[in-house]
């Protein structure tokens, strides 16, 4: 029998009864593979575990707060291995400690570095079905990690990597992969298969659906990823790890993020190594930077503008200001109300037009952009927050991905 990584999310195993339907599922799904099942806390919890550590600070200790909002995956996948266990499929919780789930040590973005297989191996030759722990590792010194929101689903595509499963399969509360956020976009439709090109982009670009270091994952060791729903029966939407050689929709699909902030940093004395003497204390660290501006300078200065996720403004902005000598600037301007448009598709590649088709439509719409940059399959936006949804909406229609 060959094996399968299951993955369930949170809203899976919200509730004793949907963990009842999960523990089902699996159940059934072990008469045909090899299970191994990944679980994501409880929906809501992890929200909760950061909320009571909010209540001392807004900067927890980080080792700490790894240590505590780590623990609703324990709480879901023993409820999970005792659910099973009372329908008599024998099953053992597994935490990343147990599995050697080793990551780096920055607390709350870690990175997966290697697993012990040996311990899910024995488990599953014992005659158990493994139910390991989302979202968690432990460093060398065997300090608990986590790995970024979602990153259950990296967790479980990491495992199906080093276990070389057959498949590494999503369940989730949408039926599969949608053009854009069909909670945002009723009209969206619902894809069979989408590119691990596209994929990367669209969870890089926002779209929560999977987390983008599980797409990245599942490209460098080639793990075919579905993602399908766990309330109702249906075949779910394929990352395909082939180029797909059909007539490609020239859009795929639209990715959006809100929670962003933009950054410029104004009269910036415009020398040689002032990108990097600003961006390289942030990647130093771990701060992700996306689309980047610098304008034309006048009287040898200039303003530089570059977007990083709301959770990284405190760190960001300190490091700005701690720097402020050697980056010799006048200002640091916070716009924490901005958010990012993308239309991704291979598509693009071959056609010309798209962007300006983009603008047409947003400018009709009169919704005024901010920033633009561009990849080859790629066109993202940054604009006013409050106009995501209406954004979303209307590019949408334009590119026809309601049809
Ligand atoms: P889980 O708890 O199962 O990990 P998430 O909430 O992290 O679930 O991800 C599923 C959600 O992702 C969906 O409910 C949907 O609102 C959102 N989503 C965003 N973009 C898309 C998309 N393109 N296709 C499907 N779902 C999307
Ligand atoms: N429980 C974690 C979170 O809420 C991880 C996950 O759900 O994938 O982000
Ligand atoms: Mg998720």
């Amino acid at each position: 029998m060959d094996i399968v990584v299951q993955k369930f999310g949170g809203t899976s195993v919200g509730s004793v009864e949907r963990i009842a339907a999960v523990a089902e599922l699996v159940k059934k799904s072990s008469n045909k593979d090899k299970i191994v099942v990944v679980v994501s806390a409880m929906s809501g919890e992890t929200n909760k575990l950061i909320d009571l550590a909010k209540n001392f600070t807004q900067n927890p200790n980080r080792r700490e707060f790894d240590a505590l909002v780590s623990t609703g995956e324990k709480v879901s996948s023993s409820l999970l291995a005792i659910a099973l266990d009372s329908i008599g499929i024998k099953a053992k919780s597994l935490s990343a400690s147990q599995i050697s789930m080793k990551t780096t040590n920055s607390y709350s973005k870690a990175r997966i570095l290697d697993i012990d297989s040996s311990k899910i191996m024995q488990t599953i030759k014992d005659g158990y079905i493994p139910i390991i722990t989302g979202f968690q590792g432990v460093t060398e010194h065997g300090d608990v990690t986590t790995l970024g929101r979602g990153g259950s689903d990296t967790t479980a595509v990491a495992i199906a990597a080093n276990l070389k499963a057959k498949r590494c399969d999503i369940y989730t509360d949408v039926d599969g992969i949608y053009t854009t956020d069909p909670r945002v976009v009723p009209e969206a439709k619902k894809l069979d298969s989408i590119t691990m090109e596209e994929m990367l982009e669209m969870a890089g670009k926002g779209a929560k659906v999977i987390q983008i270091r599980a797409v990245e994952f599942a490209n460098k060791f080639k793990v075919p990823v579905r993602v399908l729903s766990s309330f109702e029966p249906g075949s779910g939407t394929l990352i395909s790890l082939e180029e797909n050689n059909m007539e490609n929709a020239l859009v795929s699909g639209i990715a959006f993020q809100k929670d962003q902030v933009k950054i410029t940093l104004h009269g910036v004395v415009d020398t040689p190594g002032i990108a990097y003497g600003i961006l390289g204390p942030l990647s130093d660290e771990n701060i992700e930077v996306d689309v980047i501006v610098q304008n034309v300078s006048v009287n040898g200065k200039t303003d530089f503008t570059f977007t990083v996720s709301k959770e990284d403004e405190l760190s960001a902005t300190n490091i700005i200001k701690a720097n402020k000598n050697a980056l010799q600037y006048e200002d640091v301007l916070i716009d924490p109300s901005i958010s990012k448009v993308s239309l991704v598709g291979v598509g693009m590649r071959t056609h010309a037009g798209i962007a300006s088709e983009a603008f047409k439509s947003l400018a009709e719409n009169d919704i005024n952009i901010q920033m633009i940059s561009t990849s080859e399959i790629k066109i993202t936006i940054v604009i006013n927050e409050i106009n995501t949804e209406k954004a979303v909406k209307c590019l949408h229609k334009t590119f026809n991905l309601d049809k």
